[in-house]
């Protein structure tokens, strides 16, 4: 393989060896995530949920404004504060908390980190994935997504080189015909449900892609944008986190809430509520959009360290499996979907075209490289 492109041994991908088919819910609102506070009796309810196709990559800085309107006006080393909720909401505002100098954090949740919706997603950092809806959100909101998205990029990068590697940034390749921009154009033009495009707010976040045209790199499709992107790696940012929370004295307790109301029976004053798409029946939140996802995954590959994404399908190659999604429409992939069943035909049809790929390769013709 030419020096240019040193991470293109193929993916190893057959369907036999898929080790298991995850499938979740986005949690989408038309107006953005929900990071409000409300009295729920005497209790102090801040949410944070809604994140749709973000939530870890929105989550310390949704985190940091929820946890803001928590503590206004009190002494941190006074408050007792509950988290309800251990996904990628739940469990960075907890730290939040804690590192606010809150005087308890206990999360209570249904889950522990690695059973929840958030330990399915795929690792990438997306602000800009199925957040908000045009006609639906303000001028406002753009702003503080901007804030919350800069906010997060900072922060997990204080996690890069630890032992687990719970982020890193890898190659990813993006292969299209036209060429890119005029592709990624075309994308946002196309998008029938009218999702808003943040993408160019923060464009300097990834750094520089480099663009190669036709005969110019080892892939059959015409065109190719290279670009290093944050990654993370679930498994390992998800016990990097929790360990995190238990040595400093935080508490998980495993409780299911079926109603608002059992909030009286916490000891804590405040709490923030980060239970994802469930907000939808725990607080009758019916501007909760189920957006389906599914995942096939590989096992591990580490010798190859990248991304590729072509005809609406995402290879990624994590240290705890290789990701292989469908977006088979774009991003309204999913829309309105709230079945969590797997659909092992999907995940076979995406094997199927990865192994096509290579196919392809191998019958490509030499390049000549720059
Ligand atoms: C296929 C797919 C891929 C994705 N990829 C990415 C990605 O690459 N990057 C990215 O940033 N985002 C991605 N996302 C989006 C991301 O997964 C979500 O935004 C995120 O998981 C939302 O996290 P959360 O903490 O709000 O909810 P959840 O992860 O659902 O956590 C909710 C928590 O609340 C608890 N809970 C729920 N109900 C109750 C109750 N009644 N009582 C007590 N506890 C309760 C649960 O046990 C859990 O602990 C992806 C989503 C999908 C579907």
């Amino acid at each position: 393989m030419p020096d240019t492109f040193p991470h293109l041994a193929p993916f190893s991908a057959e369907f036999d060896r898929i080790t298991k088919i995850t499938v979740c819910t986005r949690p989408f609102r038309a107006i953005g995530p929900r990071i409000e506070a409300e009295k729920v009796g005497d209790k102090l309810v801040v949410h944070n949920y809604g994140h749709g196709g973000a939530g870890w990559s929105l989550s310390w800085g949704s985190g940091q404004v929820a946890l803001d309107l928590a503590l206004a006006g009190r002494d941190p080393s006074q408050t007792d504060v509950a988290i309800i909720g251990c996904g990628a909401l739940g469990i960075t505002a907890a730290i939040l908390a804690q590192r606010a100098g809150a005087k308890s954090v206990t999360i209570y949740a249904k889950d522990l980190p690695n059973a929840t919706r958030s330990f399915n997603a795929t690792g990438s950092y997306t602000p800009f994935s199925r957040i908000a809806l045009r006609d639906s959100a303000t001028a406002a909101f753009g702003d503080l997504w901007e804030t919350m998205a800069r906010a997060t990029f900072a922060m997990h990068q204080t996690f890069l080189n630890l032992p687990e590697h719970p982020i890193e940034f890898t190659d990813r390749f993006y292969l299209s015909n036209p060429e890119p921009n005029v592709f990624e154009q075309q994308l946002i033009d196309q998008d029938p449900i009218g999702f808003v495009n943040y993408q160019s707010r923060i464009a300097d976040l990834n750094g520089p892609v480099a663009d190669f045209g036709p005969g110019t790199h080892p892939f059959p499709l015409p065109w190719v944008r290279q670009r290093s992107e944050m990654m993370f790696n679930i498994t390992g940012l998800a016990q990097h986190l929790t360990e995190e929370f238990q040595r400093h004295d935080g508490r998980i307790v495993l409780r299911e809430f079926h109603s608002p109301t059992e909030f009286a029976s916490l000891p804590q004053p405040v709490i923030l509520h980060c239970t994802g798409y469930a907000a939808r029946k725990l607080f009758g939140d019916d501007s909760l959009i189920p957006v389906r996802g599914q995942i096939g995954w590989l096992p591990p590959q580490p010798e190859i360290q990248c991304g590729v994404y072509f005809d609406f399908l995402g290879v990624l190659s994590r240290r705890d499996g290789v990701v292989v999604q469908l977006n088979g429409k774009g991003e309204q992939s999913g829309w309105n979907d709230d079945t969590e069943t797997p659909d092992p035909e999907e995940a076979a049809h995406t094997i199927r075209m990865l192994q096509n790929l290579y196919a392809r390769m191998q019958l490509a013709i030499p390049v000549n490289l720059p």
